[in-house]
């Protein structure tokens, strides 16, 4: 039960740490999946597939923090995958 500051913070400090961890790991296992796949881009749709993002929400969370990296592209193209017209990322 939370009833005070510091106990919200125990509950924060116990609890988001893994939580920043597993999206962080997701997006460095995105990041370097993308940069062994050369210039082929992905949307977020196949790459929750092939990353095993839990939905569309984290998919587009380490997708939009990879695509504001130098490393990465994130521009309306077509999926190496789906062969769609979307969103895609890829490796610069
Ligand atoms: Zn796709």
């Amino acid at each position: 039960m939370i009833s005070t500051p510091s106990d919200y913070g125990e509950l924060i400090a116990l609890n988001l740490p893994p939580l920043i961890d597993a999206i962080m790991s997701k997006a460095e296992s995105t990041a370097r999946f993308l940069q062994t796949s050369g210039d082929r881009a992905y949307c977020d749709d196949c790459l929750i597939m092939l990353m095993g993002f839990s939905g569309p929400d984290e998919a587009e969370q380490v997708t939009s923090g990879l695509g504001g990296t130098d490393g990465f592209l994130r521009e309306l193209g077509e999926c190496c995958l789906c062969h769609e017209r979307k969103q895609t990322i890829r490796a610069r």
